[in-house]
């Protein structure tokens, strides 16, 4: 296998990409907007940048938060100190990174839009908004929002959590996680570098209806709206039947991070599994040994 293409520049396949270009082989990496402020916490959690140190050791902006306070809406509040921070990034810059690390390492670097893939006898065609790519192998990082159908995961309406929030203009200097009765999800504060994400994640509630109860909760707490900005996003969150059936590999493609349904369902960590996946699935790639189907096979493995 000589030539790769990653569609999709998140974490998920910034990792990829950086690996399969060390490796040498010629990796392109597609994304249609390339560094963004992905609606996220931006919250890596000590498993992430204990098995990859290069999230912590480094000069980028970010906060590293050891206080932790959950509260339930009727049984009160308790405070947890954490033995090893939480370090939140701002995702511009924390995809900033990753892409150079990509860059860095060989990898061709395109803003366009992946429009769809063709499959050929031996490769792919993929057509993107600036014309068409000749590869060998695809790794789909395309994210939540995946919209290439015939690849990456295939959850329903009841594998996805809805997350929506607010970048505010303040600071703390400590996590809250407000759970409320019956409801499965959360509200977060998280402090970042100069602002706070405060959101709600949930499932089986409309959008409008978790607004309603972010809003009230942030009128509560003096968490002020003026200035605020307002953000939403999918995250994958599948439900028992999916991961079972869950379609992370096919001939000639493996998909990483949220484009495979790859996070925690309970808590909606992602970037550790977005990481962690485009690692394991670069390494299944460069294993010239394995023939497509049998790299398919053990990319799944790896993943359970
Ligand atoms: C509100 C919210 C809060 C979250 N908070 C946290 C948190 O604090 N900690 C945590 O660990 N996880 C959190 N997550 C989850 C985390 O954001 C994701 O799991 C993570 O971003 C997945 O990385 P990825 O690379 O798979 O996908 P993404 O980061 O979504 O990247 C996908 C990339 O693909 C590109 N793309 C998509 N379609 C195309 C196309 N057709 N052509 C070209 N490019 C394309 C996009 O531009 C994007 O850059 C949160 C998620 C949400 C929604």
């Amino acid at each position: 296998m000589k030539r790769v293409a990653v569609l999709g520049g998140g974490p998920a396949g910034s990792v990829a990409a950086e690996r399969l270009a060390s490796a040498g082989l010629e990796t392109y990496l597609l994304d249609e907007k390339l560094a963004w402020e992905k609606p996220c916490g931006g919250g890596l959690t000590y498993k992430a940048y204990q098995k990859y140190p290069f999230l912590i050791d480094n000069n980028l902006p970010k906060k590293l938060v050891t206080r932790t306070v959950l509260t339930d809406e009727r049984g009160g509040s308790v405070g947890m100190r954490l033995s090893q921070p939480l370090v939140i990034y701002s995702r511009l810059e924390l995809n900033g990174m990753l892409l150079k690390r990509a860059e860095e390492s060989g990898a061709r670097i395109e803003k366009t839009r992946v429009l769809g893939l063709d499959r050929r006898s031996n490769g792919w065609s993929v057509r993107t908004k600036h014309g068409t790519i000749e590869t060998d192998y695809c790794v789909v990082a395309t994210g939540a929002r995946n919209g290439l159908r015939d690849v990456g995961t295939q959850w329903t309406g009841a594998d996805t959590m809805y997350a929506l929030g607010y970048w505010v203009p303040s600071n703390q200097e400590h996590v809250d996680i407000h759970f409320f009765r019956g409801f499965e999800g959360y509200i977060w504060v998280f402090p970042r570098c100069g602002h706070l994400s405060v959101g709600i994640c949930g499932k089986g509630e409309p959008a409008q209806q978790l607004r309603q109860r972010l809003e009230s909760y942030m009128r509560e707490r003096s968490i002020l709206l003026k200035d605020a900005v307002f953000y939403g996003h999918a995250l994958p969150s599948l439900e028992r039947p999916a991961w079972r059936n869950n379609r992370v590999a096919g001939d000639g493609w493996l998909a990483v991070g949220d484009s495979a349904g790859l996070v925690d369902p309970v808590t909606g960590e992602g970037l550790y599994y977005a990481i962690r996946s485009g690692d394991l699935a670069s390494q299944v790639i460069l294993d010239e040994q394995m023939n497509p189907a049998e790299k398919a096979a053990a990319y799944r493995q790896h993943l359970q």
